[in-house]
Parts: structure tokens; C-alpha cells; sequence
């Protein structure tokens, strides 16, 4: 990729905020136990991850994916974006939080409005891009469970303390629950169609799909061949998504994340996309 490139934006839902077509996950600015990365030892140095910010802002990346369980990762956003001019737009999450060694789950009206409030703070600024339930697959299914959380969720949204709300899910059925209430989703597209028909109708409803674990978490071989290319590929053919975050902590991998993406959206737009495909399997 050359330095002139930059990632093109698409529209989140009818949110009216547009958002680079790559994200910049960080899970791994801030926790590498209890993660599923295939070789993950240690968390990049302050300089280390104020260098992948700079090349994400040279790429025109504004989004950027955090949530108070990915450990400090908050903590050191706050302190590695003060400062700086490029317009980041923030996703955090609430319903989650990690103690050092496991996960808790609260979805209470009172705890996602303390987590907002929190991560308001960490992060140093005072409004938010998006807040996500932080599914535990379970809650999601469960007719009352986020009952109290979407109320705080949308108290912040009204008082101006966040700009859209949602929910990161884990299935089909969670998925389509939200779209009672939510302006974005967090989705896997995983190995099924299921979650592509809900990226489709989610277009159809003005709802902003994000797309996380493009990269099926690192695990490049469980993809195929030409795995970030294919991978960017599959997530650009789906109708109604906007963005595929995707976690790095490495330079040339975002950069070769994001020229993938660029290829796989000018592919789809030409046609192509489906052909190229077709060769690759034939080959
Ligand atoms: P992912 O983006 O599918 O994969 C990330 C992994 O792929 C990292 O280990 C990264 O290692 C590696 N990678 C990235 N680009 C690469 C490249 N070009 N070549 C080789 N390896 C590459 O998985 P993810 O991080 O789990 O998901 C993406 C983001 O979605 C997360 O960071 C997080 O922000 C969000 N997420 C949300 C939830 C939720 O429940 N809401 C769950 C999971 C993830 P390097 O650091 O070496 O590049």
C-alpha cells in the first residue's frame, strides 16, 4: 500500500456518522490471558501502540474498538489519544468486566449507567461514538435481561453522552431481539449464512453492522488460502456492512488489513468479487 492510500468511509446505519470500512480492534493493547490469539506473550509498549495509532490515522482509520473488559485498554487509550486532532470515533461496550483472571456479566440498569460513566472517564473525553452490550450469549435470548441496560444506554444517548447504542452478539436470535432497539451491531459472520441475512435486513432496518473476528481471531489457516484477502472478501459481499474491526497490534498487518479491504470493496462494486473466487477454489 502505498502512503497516498486511504480508507474509504461508509455511512453506520442511519446513524449519519461515517466510519472507515476498518476498524482498529484492541483487544491486545490491554489483556493477552483468557485470549483466544494463537501466540500472544505480551501487550505493546505505550510507544509501540502510539505508532499503530499514527499509521491508523495516516490510513484515515477513524474507528476504534475497546471495551472495559479487553483489561487497560481503555485506560491507555485515554491517555495515547489526548491530544491528538484526528477524529477517532469510540466503541466501548458495558455488561462485562474482567477482574484479571475472568469475565462477569451484569446487565442492571445501574451497571451499564456506572460503566458508561466509567468509561467517559478512561477515555478521557465527554461523549462517546457508541456503546455495545457486551453479550454473553446468553442474556441476549432472554426476553428481560437487557431491560435495564437499554434504559441506561438510552439515557446516555439522550443526555449526549454517547452518540449511538447496540449490541455486540453472539447469535441470530440475539441479533434479531436487537433490532427492537438498537442503532449498531457487533457480529461474527462465522461459517453460516445466518448472520449475513442479518446484516442484510439490519441494512433494510437503518441499523449499522460492525463486524468483529474478521480474521477468525488470528487463526489464519481455519480461513484458507489467501486468507486476509478471501476473509475481507467475504465480509465486503455481505449487503449492510460497514466496518470490519480488526485487532492488530502490528504495522504491515494493518496495513495489509486494510489494502485487502480496499481490493475486496472495489471487487464487490466491479462485480468481481464472485469470479476471483471461483478461480481461487478451481486452483
Ligand atoms: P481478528 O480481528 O479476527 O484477529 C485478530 C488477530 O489476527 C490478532 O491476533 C492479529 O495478530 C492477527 N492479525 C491481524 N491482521 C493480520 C494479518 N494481516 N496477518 C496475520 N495475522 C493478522 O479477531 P479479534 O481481535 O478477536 O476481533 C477483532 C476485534 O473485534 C477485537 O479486537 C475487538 O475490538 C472486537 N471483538 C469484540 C468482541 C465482542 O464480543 N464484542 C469479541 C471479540 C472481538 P497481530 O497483532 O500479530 O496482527
Amino acid at each position: 500500500m502505498t502512503s497516498q492510500t486511504i480508507v474509504p468511509k461508509r455511512m453506520l446505519g442511519k446513524s449519519g456518522i461515517a466510519l472507515s470500512i476498518v476498524g482498529l480492534g484492541t483487544v491486545k493493547f490491554g489483556r493477552v490471558t483468557g485470549v483466544k490469539y494463537p501466540g500472544v506473550s505480551s501487550i505493546p509498549t505505550d510507544a509501540e501502540a502510539g505508532a499503530l495509532l499514527d499509521a491508523a490515522e495516516r490510513l484515515e482509520i477513524n474507528l476504534i474498538d475497546t471495551a472495559p473488559a479487553y483489561g487497560d485498554s481503555e485506560e491507555r487509550l485515554g491517555r495515547l489519544l489526548q491530544g491528538r486532532t484526528h477524529p477517532w470515533f469510540i466503541v466501548t461496550k458495558a455488561g462485562e468486566a474482567w477482574d484479571g483472571s475472568s469475565s462477569s456479566f451484569d446487565f442492571s440498569e445501574s451497571a451499564v449507567s456506572g460503566s458508561i460513566d466509567r468509561s467517559l472517564d478512561r477515555l478521557r473525553v465527554a461523549e462517546l461514538g457508541c456503546v455495545l452490550l457486551h453479550s454473553d450469549g446468553h442474556a441476549e435470548v432472554e426476553p428481560e435481561a437487557f431491560r435495564g441496560a437499554i434504559r441506561a444506554l438510552a439515557r446516555a444517548k439522550t443526555s449526549g453522552r454517547v452518540r449511538a447504542i447496540g449490541a455486540s452478539v453472539k447469535s441470530f436470535e440475539g441479533a434479531i431481539r436487537a433490532f427492537e432497539w438498537a442503532d449498531v451491531l457487533m457480529i461474527e459472520l462465522g461459517g453460516t449464512p445466518a448472520m449475513e441475512l442479518v446484516s442484510e435486513r439490519a441494512a433494510q432496518l437503518g441499523i449499522g453492522i460492525l463486524l468483529k473476528k474478521t480474521l477468525a481471531s488470528g487463526h489464519l489457516d481455519a480461513i484458507g488460502p489467501s486468507p486476509i484477502v478471501n476473509a475481507m472478501t467475504r465480509a465486503f459481499r455481505v449487503p449492510g456492512v460497514c466496518s470490519a474491526i480488526v485487532g492488530t497490534t502490528n504495522i504491515a498487518h494493518l496495513r495489509e488489513n486494510c489494502e485487502a479491504a480496499v481490493q475486496a470493496t472495489d471487487e464487490v462494486a466491479k462485480g468481481l468479487s464472485g469470479e476471483r473466487a471461483g478461480t481461487e477454489k478451481g486452483a
